[in-house]
Protein backbone atom coordinates (compact mmCIF):
# COMPACT_ATOMS: atom_id res chain seq x y z
CA UNK A 1 0.00 0.00 0.00
CA UNK A 2 1.49 3.81 -0.79
CA UNK A 3 2.08 5.77 2.19
CA UNK A 4 0.19 8.72 1.16
CA UNK A 5 -0.62 10.73 4.87
CA UNK A 6 -3.56 11.49 5.05
CA UNK A 7 -6.27 10.83 7.65
CA UNK A 8 -10.49 10.66 7.85
CA UNK A 9 -9.96 14.12 9.27
CA UNK A 10 -7.93 15.20 5.90
CA UNK A 11 -9.89 13.83 2.82
CA UNK A 12 -11.74 17.05 1.04
CA UNK A 13 -10.49 16.45 -2.32
CA UNK A 14 -12.47 12.79 -3.10
CA UNK A 15 -10.23 10.00 -4.47
CA UNK A 16 -11.88 9.91 -8.07
CA UNK A 17 -12.88 6.11 -9.63
CA UNK A 18 -12.98 4.21 -6.79
CA UNK A 19 -13.64 0.69 -7.77
CA UNK A 20 -14.61 -2.62 -6.00
CA UNK A 21 -12.05 -4.68 -7.42
CA UNK A 22 -9.43 -2.50 -9.47
CA UNK A 23 -7.54 -5.02 -12.10
CA UNK A 24 -6.33 -2.07 -14.29
CA UNK A 25 -3.37 -1.15 -11.47
CA UNK A 26 -2.97 -4.78 -10.97
CA UNK A 27 -2.38 -5.34 -14.81
CA UNK A 28 -0.21 -2.53 -15.08
CA UNK A 29 2.19 -3.41 -12.83
CA UNK A 30 3.24 -6.30 -14.50
CA UNK A 31 2.20 -5.01 -18.17
CA UNK A 32 5.37 -6.10 -19.98
CA UNK A 33 5.66 -9.51 -18.30
CA UNK A 34 1.91 -10.39 -19.05
CA UNK A 35 2.03 -8.68 -22.23
CA UNK A 36 4.68 -11.08 -23.16
CA UNK A 37 3.58 -14.34 -21.80
CA UNK A 38 0.07 -13.69 -23.73
CA UNK A 39 1.67 -12.61 -26.77
CA UNK A 40 4.54 -16.30 -26.12
CA UNK A 41 1.10 -18.19 -26.75
CA UNK A 42 -0.06 -16.37 -29.57
CA UNK A 43 2.85 -16.88 -31.26
CA UNK A 44 3.19 -20.50 -29.96
CA UNK A 45 -0.18 -21.43 -31.27
CA UNK A 46 -0.51 -23.81 -28.75
CA UNK A 47 -3.80 -22.40 -27.30
CA UNK A 48 -5.46 -25.28 -25.87
CA UNK A 49 -3.28 -27.58 -23.27
CA UNK A 50 -0.24 -25.90 -24.42
CA UNK A 51 2.92 -25.57 -22.26
CA UNK A 52 1.76 -22.69 -19.86
CA UNK A 53 -1.30 -24.99 -18.90
CA UNK A 54 0.84 -27.39 -17.81
CA UNK A 55 2.96 -24.57 -16.10
CA UNK A 56 0.62 -23.40 -14.66
CA UNK A 57 -1.00 -27.17 -13.04
CA UNK A 58 2.52 -27.58 -11.43
CA UNK A 59 2.63 -24.23 -10.18
CA UNK A 60 -0.83 -24.55 -8.32
CA UNK A 61 -0.30 -27.90 -7.53
CA UNK A 62 2.86 -26.55 -5.63
CA UNK A 63 1.35 -24.04 -3.96
CA UNK A 64 -1.59 -25.59 -2.69
CA UNK A 65 0.49 -28.50 -1.80
CA UNK A 66 -1.42 -31.36 -3.58
CA UNK A 67 -0.40 -34.25 -5.89
CA UNK A 68 -3.22 -33.14 -8.47
CA UNK A 69 -4.33 -30.36 -10.37
CA UNK A 70 -6.69 -30.24 -12.98
CA UNK A 71 -7.16 -27.40 -14.73
CA UNK A 72 -10.79 -26.42 -15.81
CA UNK A 73 -13.07 -24.39 -17.61
CA UNK A 74 -14.05 -22.31 -14.67
CA UNK A 75 -15.38 -22.52 -10.76
CA UNK A 76 -18.72 -23.39 -11.50
CA UNK A 77 -17.45 -26.79 -14.11
CA UNK A 78 -14.99 -27.14 -11.60
CA UNK A 79 -18.01 -27.80 -8.91
CA UNK A 80 -19.66 -29.60 -11.59
CA UNK A 81 -16.89 -32.16 -12.45
CA UNK A 82 -16.13 -32.83 -9.13
CA UNK A 83 -19.77 -34.28 -7.88
CA UNK A 84 -19.82 -35.98 -11.56
CA UNK A 85 -16.38 -37.69 -10.59
CA UNK A 86 -18.24 -38.88 -7.36
CA UNK A 87 -20.66 -41.18 -9.19
CA UNK A 88 -23.76 -39.94 -6.64
CA UNK A 89 -27.23 -41.04 -7.95
CA UNK A 90 -30.18 -38.94 -8.82
CA UNK A 91 -31.63 -38.11 -5.68
CA UNK A 92 -28.62 -38.19 -3.33
CA UNK A 93 -28.58 -35.27 -0.94
CA UNK A 94 -25.44 -33.08 -1.07
CA UNK A 95 -25.00 -30.22 2.19
CA UNK A 96 -24.94 -26.99 1.13
CA UNK A 97 -24.82 -23.31 2.87
CA UNK A 98 -28.04 -21.70 1.74
CA UNK A 99 -26.18 -18.12 2.23
CA UNK A 100 -23.45 -18.88 -0.86
CA UNK A 101 -22.90 -17.76 -4.51
CA UNK A 102 -25.98 -19.51 -6.63
CA UNK A 103 -23.05 -21.60 -8.23
CA UNK A 104 -22.46 -23.64 -5.28
CA UNK A 105 -26.24 -24.98 -5.10
CA UNK A 106 -26.65 -25.18 -8.59
CA UNK A 107 -24.32 -28.02 -9.63
CA UNK A 108 -26.30 -29.90 -7.46
CA UNK A 109 -29.88 -29.78 -8.97
CA UNK A 110 -28.47 -29.32 -12.64
CA UNK A 111 -27.20 -32.99 -11.73
CA UNK A 112 -30.56 -34.27 -10.23
CA UNK A 113 -29.04 -34.37 -6.93
CA UNK A 114 -31.12 -32.89 -4.02
CA UNK A 115 -29.32 -29.41 -2.78
CA UNK A 116 -30.30 -29.87 1.72
CA UNK A 117 -28.99 -26.03 2.18
CA UNK A 118 -28.56 -25.23 5.72
CA UNK A 119 -27.71 -21.75 7.57
CA UNK A 120 -24.79 -20.69 8.73
CA UNK A 121 -22.27 -18.55 11.22
CA UNK A 122 -23.40 -14.99 11.59
CA UNK A 123 -20.01 -13.97 12.53
CA UNK A 124 -17.98 -15.87 9.51
CA UNK A 125 -20.91 -16.48 7.59
CA UNK A 126 -19.49 -19.94 7.17
CA UNK A 127 -21.12 -23.21 7.35
CA UNK A 128 -20.61 -25.01 10.60
CA UNK A 129 -20.45 -29.04 11.46
CA UNK A 130 -23.62 -28.47 13.83
CA UNK A 131 -25.67 -27.09 11.05
CA UNK A 132 -24.64 -29.90 8.53
CA UNK A 133 -24.88 -32.61 11.35
CA UNK A 134 -28.81 -31.83 12.10
CA UNK A 135 -29.23 -32.21 8.25
CA UNK A 136 -27.58 -35.73 7.59
CA UNK A 137 -29.89 -38.30 6.51
CA UNK A 138 -29.67 -41.98 5.32
CA UNK A 139 -29.09 -40.76 1.76
CA UNK A 140 -26.67 -37.29 2.49
CA UNK A 141 -23.38 -38.70 0.42
CA UNK A 142 -21.23 -35.17 0.61
CA UNK A 143 -20.79 -31.88 1.45
CA UNK A 144 -19.87 -28.76 -0.32
CA UNK A 145 -18.43 -26.43 2.47
CA UNK A 146 -18.04 -23.09 0.77
CA UNK A 147 -14.81 -21.06 2.35
CA UNK A 148 -16.63 -17.52 2.37
CA UNK A 149 -15.21 -14.39 1.67
CA UNK A 150 -11.83 -15.46 2.20
CA UNK A 151 -11.71 -17.72 5.57
CA UNK A 152 -11.85 -21.42 5.75
CA UNK A 153 -14.58 -23.33 7.21
CA UNK A 154 -13.38 -24.52 11.09
CA UNK A 155 -13.16 -28.07 8.76
CA UNK A 156 -11.66 -30.40 11.74
CA UNK A 157 -15.25 -30.74 13.25
CA UNK A 158 -16.72 -30.69 9.31
CA UNK A 159 -13.55 -34.38 8.77
CA UNK A 160 -15.03 -35.72 11.54
CA UNK A 161 -18.60 -35.56 10.75
CA UNK A 162 -17.31 -36.98 6.85
CA UNK A 163 -15.97 -39.89 8.19
CA UNK A 164 -18.30 -40.85 11.01
CA UNK A 165 -21.03 -40.87 8.19
CA UNK A 166 -18.70 -41.61 4.77
CA UNK A 167 -19.29 -38.42 3.30
CA UNK A 168 -17.13 -36.87 0.31
CA UNK A 169 -16.05 -33.14 1.05
CA UNK A 170 -15.83 -30.71 -2.05
CA UNK A 171 -14.66 -27.75 -0.60
CA UNK A 172 -15.98 -24.46 -2.55
CA UNK A 173 -12.80 -22.67 -2.55
CA UNK A 174 -13.11 -20.13 -5.68
CA UNK A 175 -13.65 -17.05 -2.57
CA UNK A 176 -10.42 -18.16 -0.41
CA UNK A 177 -7.41 -19.23 -2.34
CA UNK A 178 -4.13 -18.91 -0.66
CA UNK A 179 -6.18 -18.79 3.18
CA UNK A 180 -4.34 -21.50 5.46
CA UNK A 181 -6.67 -23.54 7.88
CA UNK A 182 -4.69 -24.64 11.20
CA UNK A 183 -5.74 -28.26 12.83
CA UNK A 184 -5.62 -28.59 16.74
CA UNK A 185 -2.62 -30.88 15.54
CA UNK A 186 -0.76 -27.69 14.76
CA UNK A 187 -0.83 -28.75 10.87
CA UNK A 188 -1.33 -25.92 8.24
CA UNK A 189 -3.35 -26.53 5.07
CA UNK A 190 -4.28 -24.35 2.05
CA UNK A 191 -7.98 -24.33 1.62
CA UNK A 192 -9.06 -26.21 -1.08
CA UNK A 193 -6.52 -28.96 0.06
CA UNK A 194 -8.51 -29.58 3.10
CA UNK A 195 -11.40 -32.80 1.70
CA UNK A 196 -11.57 -35.39 -0.65
CA UNK A 197 -11.78 -32.45 -3.76
CA UNK A 198 -10.82 -28.97 -4.08
CA UNK A 199 -12.69 -26.43 -6.24
CA UNK A 200 -11.59 -22.64 -6.95
CA UNK A 201 -12.30 -20.23 -9.77
CA UNK A 202 -9.76 -17.79 -11.64
CA UNK A 203 -12.91 -15.03 -12.47
CA UNK A 204 -11.05 -12.33 -12.69
CA UNK A 205 -12.55 -10.36 -9.87
CA UNK A 206 -11.23 -13.27 -7.42
CA UNK A 207 -8.26 -13.04 -5.51
CA UNK A 208 -6.37 -14.99 -8.22
CA UNK A 209 -8.16 -13.63 -11.71
CA UNK A 210 -7.48 -14.65 -15.20
CA UNK A 211 -8.50 -12.52 -18.11
CA UNK A 212 -11.52 -14.42 -18.81
CA UNK A 213 -12.88 -17.41 -17.25
CA UNK A 214 -10.43 -20.22 -15.52
CA UNK A 215 -11.29 -22.53 -13.10
CA UNK A 216 -9.41 -25.76 -11.57
CA UNK A 217 -9.85 -28.76 -9.35
CA UNK A 218 -7.58 -30.80 -7.04
CA UNK A 219 -7.47 -34.05 -4.97
CA UNK A 220 -4.39 -36.25 -3.90
CA UNK A 221 -6.26 -39.04 -4.40
CA UNK A 222 -5.03 -40.73 -7.67
CA UNK A 223 -8.69 -42.82 -8.49
CA UNK A 224 -9.85 -39.46 -8.11
CA UNK A 225 -7.65 -37.23 -10.07
CA UNK A 226 -8.04 -39.99 -13.25
CA UNK A 227 -11.93 -39.98 -12.58
CA UNK A 228 -11.83 -36.03 -12.74
CA UNK A 229 -9.46 -35.80 -15.31
CA UNK A 230 -11.87 -38.25 -17.83
CA UNK A 231 -14.81 -36.78 -16.79
CA UNK A 232 -13.71 -33.40 -17.54
CA UNK A 233 -12.35 -34.78 -21.08
CA UNK A 234 -15.71 -36.27 -22.45
CA UNK A 235 -15.30 -39.42 -20.17
CA UNK A 236 -12.35 -40.52 -22.21
CA UNK A 237 -9.56 -41.77 -20.98
CA UNK A 238 -8.33 -42.99 -24.31
CA UNK A 239 -8.83 -40.88 -27.66
CA UNK A 240 -11.95 -41.50 -29.05
CA UNK A 241 -12.71 -44.36 -26.21
CA UNK A 242 -15.89 -42.73 -24.17
CA UNK A 243 -16.56 -44.91 -20.68
CA UNK A 244 -18.85 -42.43 -18.99
CA UNK A 245 -20.41 -39.07 -20.15
CA UNK A 246 -18.42 -36.45 -19.37
CA UNK A 247 -18.03 -32.69 -20.16
CA UNK A 248 -15.29 -30.42 -22.41
CA UNK A 249 -13.97 -28.27 -19.86
CA UNK A 250 -10.69 -26.65 -20.49
CA UNK A 251 -8.53 -23.99 -18.77
CA UNK A 252 -6.66 -22.18 -22.51
CA UNK A 253 -3.27 -21.30 -22.64
CA UNK A 254 -3.43 -17.80 -22.71
CA UNK A 255 -5.26 -17.49 -19.23
CA UNK A 256 -2.90 -19.89 -18.09
CA UNK A 257 -0.18 -17.35 -19.38
CA UNK A 258 -1.64 -14.74 -17.32
CA UNK A 259 -2.51 -17.47 -14.18
CA UNK A 260 1.33 -17.78 -14.34
CA UNK A 261 2.49 -13.77 -14.04
CA UNK A 262 -0.14 -13.50 -11.14
CA UNK A 263 0.57 -16.86 -8.80
CA UNK A 264 3.82 -16.18 -7.62
CA UNK A 265 2.25 -12.89 -6.46
CA UNK A 266 -0.71 -14.21 -4.78
CA UNK A 267 0.43 -14.39 -1.30
CA UNK A 268 1.50 -10.37 -1.45
CA UNK A 269 -1.95 -9.75 -3.04
CA UNK A 270 -3.53 -11.47 -0.21
CA UNK A 271 -0.97 -9.18 2.16
CA UNK A 272 -2.42 -6.13 0.47
CA UNK A 273 -5.87 -7.22 1.32
CA UNK A 274 -5.22 -7.96 5.09
CA UNK A 275 -3.98 -4.62 5.21
CA UNK A 276 -6.55 -3.40 3.21
CA UNK A 277 -9.11 -4.69 6.19
CA UNK A 278 -6.77 -3.67 8.65
CA UNK A 279 -7.38 -0.09 7.67
CA UNK A 280 -11.16 -0.95 7.75
CA UNK A 281 -10.81 -2.97 11.30
CA UNK A 282 -9.21 -0.02 12.89
CA UNK A 283 -11.16 3.13 11.57
CA UNK A 284 -14.68 1.27 11.83
CA UNK A 285 -14.79 0.12 15.45
CA UNK A 286 -17.31 2.02 17.92
CA UNK A 287 -19.87 2.58 15.15
CA UNK A 288 -23.32 1.36 16.61
CA UNK A 289 -25.07 -0.82 14.57
CA UNK A 290 -22.11 -1.78 12.15
CA UNK A 291 -20.25 -4.82 12.95
CA UNK A 292 -16.60 -5.66 11.22
CA UNK A 293 -16.13 -8.58 9.69
CA UNK A 294 -14.86 -11.43 12.51
CA UNK A 295 -11.45 -13.27 11.77
CA UNK A 296 -11.74 -17.23 12.39
CA UNK A 297 -8.56 -17.84 15.07
CA UNK A 298 -7.79 -20.94 13.17
CA UNK A 299 -7.81 -19.61 10.10
CA UNK A 300 -6.22 -16.86 7.54
CA UNK A 301 -8.36 -14.76 5.97
CA UNK A 302 -7.83 -13.45 2.41
CA UNK A 303 -10.49 -10.95 2.41
CA UNK A 304 -12.23 -11.61 -1.18
CA UNK A 305 -14.51 -9.77 0.17
CA UNK A 306 -14.92 -7.16 2.78
CA UNK A 307 -18.25 -7.49 4.69
CA UNK A 308 -19.83 -5.81 7.25
CA UNK A 309 -23.51 -6.40 8.95
CA UNK A 310 -25.73 -3.24 9.07
CA UNK A 311 -28.52 -3.57 11.35
CA UNK A 312 -31.70 -1.95 12.21
CA UNK A 313 -32.91 -2.21 8.23
CA UNK A 314 -30.32 0.97 7.54
CA UNK A 315 -28.48 -1.40 5.21
CA UNK A 316 -29.64 0.15 1.67
CA UNK A 317 -29.26 3.47 3.13
CA UNK A 318 -25.97 3.30 3.55
CA UNK A 319 -25.09 1.64 -0.16
CA UNK A 320 -26.89 4.42 -1.19
CA UNK A 321 -24.83 7.26 0.97
CA UNK A 322 -22.23 5.65 -0.30
CA UNK A 323 -22.84 5.77 -3.74
CA UNK A 324 -24.02 9.62 -3.60
CA UNK A 325 -20.07 10.00 -2.62
CA UNK A 326 -19.18 7.52 -5.50
CA UNK A 327 -17.96 4.65 -3.43
CA UNK A 328 -19.22 1.38 -4.63
CA UNK A 329 -20.43 -1.14 -2.73
CA UNK A 330 -22.35 -4.82 -3.25
CA UNK A 331 -24.31 -7.16 -1.27
CA UNK A 332 -23.26 -10.29 -1.48
CA UNK A 333 -25.94 -11.94 -1.26
CA UNK A 334 -29.56 -10.52 -1.13
CA UNK A 335 -31.70 -13.30 -1.41
CA UNK A 336 -31.27 -16.82 0.38
CA UNK A 337 -30.83 -19.62 -1.78
CA UNK A 338 -33.97 -21.38 -0.95
CA UNK A 339 -36.05 -18.72 -1.87
CA UNK A 340 -34.56 -18.57 -5.30
CA UNK A 341 -37.30 -19.37 -7.56
CA UNK A 342 -34.59 -21.65 -9.53
CA UNK A 343 -34.52 -23.69 -6.32
CA UNK A 344 -38.34 -24.43 -5.54
CA UNK A 345 -38.96 -28.06 -5.21
CA UNK A 346 -35.39 -29.08 -5.23
CA UNK A 347 -34.48 -28.70 -1.88
CA UNK A 348 -34.65 -31.86 -0.23
CA UNK A 349 -35.10 -30.59 3.72
CA UNK A 350 -38.12 -28.30 1.73
CA UNK A 351 -36.87 -25.54 4.33
CA UNK A 352 -38.40 -21.60 3.35
CA UNK A 353 -36.45 -20.04 6.52
CA UNK A 354 -33.29 -20.08 7.99
CA UNK A 355 -32.85 -17.34 10.88
CA UNK A 356 -28.64 -16.42 10.12
CA UNK A 357 -29.05 -16.60 6.04
CA UNK A 358 -31.94 -14.62 6.29
CA UNK A 359 -30.65 -11.70 8.77
CA UNK A 360 -26.94 -11.80 6.85
CA UNK A 361 -29.35 -11.00 3.58
CA UNK A 362 -31.24 -7.79 4.90
CA UNK A 363 -27.89 -6.72 7.17
CA UNK A 364 -24.29 -7.16 4.80
CA UNK A 365 -22.65 -5.00 2.49
CA UNK A 366 -19.36 -5.56 1.13
CA UNK A 367 -17.12 -2.56 0.66
CA UNK A 368 -14.26 -2.18 -2.20
CA UNK A 369 -11.55 -4.59 -1.81
CA UNK A 370 -8.27 -5.20 -3.81
CA UNK A 371 -4.74 -5.11 -3.93
CA UNK A 372 -4.37 -1.82 -4.99
CA UNK A 373 -5.81 0.77 -2.60
CA UNK A 374 -4.04 3.94 -1.68
CA UNK A 375 -4.25 5.21 1.83
CA UNK A 376 -6.15 8.02 0.69
CA UNK A 377 -8.92 5.85 -0.62
CA UNK A 378 -9.23 3.89 2.60
CA UNK A 379 -9.49 7.05 4.18
CA UNK A 380 -12.32 8.66 2.30
CA UNK A 381 -14.27 5.19 2.62
CA UNK A 382 -13.76 4.83 6.28
CA UNK A 383 -14.75 8.90 6.39
CA UNK A 384 -18.16 8.51 4.38
CA UNK A 385 -18.90 5.04 5.95
CA UNK A 386 -18.38 6.75 9.61
CA UNK A 387 -20.66 9.94 8.51
CA UNK A 388 -23.58 7.60 8.17
CA UNK A 389 -23.79 6.98 11.04
C1 LIG B 1 -17.22 -17.31 -8.20
C2 LIG B 1 -17.78 -18.45 -7.44
C3 LIG B 1 -18.09 -19.67 -8.05
C4 LIG B 1 -18.10 -19.89 -9.54
O1 LIG B 1 -17.02 -19.53 -10.25
P1 LIG B 1 -17.14 -19.21 -11.84
O2 LIG B 1 -15.73 -19.27 -12.28
O3 LIG B 1 -17.76 -17.87 -11.96
O4 LIG B 1 -17.97 -20.28 -12.44
C5 LIG B 1 -18.50 -20.72 -7.25
N1 LIG B 1 -18.65 -20.58 -5.93
C6 LIG B 1 -18.39 -19.41 -5.30
C7 LIG B 1 -18.58 -19.34 -3.82
C8 LIG B 1 -17.98 -18.30 -6.02
O5 LIG B 1 -17.76 -17.15 -5.39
Amino acid sequence: MATTTSTPENTSVPPTNIQMVDLKAQYTAMQEEVDQAILDVVRSGAFINGPAVKQFQAGLEDFLGVQHVIPCANGTDALQIALMALGLEPGDEVIVPAFTYVASAEIIALLRLSPVMVDVDPRTFNIRAEDIEAAITPRTKAIIPVHMFGQSCDMEPIIALANEHSLHIVEDNAQSIGAVYTFSDGRRVRTGAIGDIGCTSFYPSKNLGAYGDGGAINTNSKELADELRKVANHGQSRRYYHDVVGCNSRLDSIQAAVLNCKLPRLEGYCDRRRQAADYYDAHLQGLEGLLTPARQENSTHVFHQYTLRIDGGRRDALQEHLKAAGIPSMIYYPVPLYDQEAFRGTAANDIDFLPVTDLLCKEVISLPMHSEFDEATLAYIVDKVRSFF
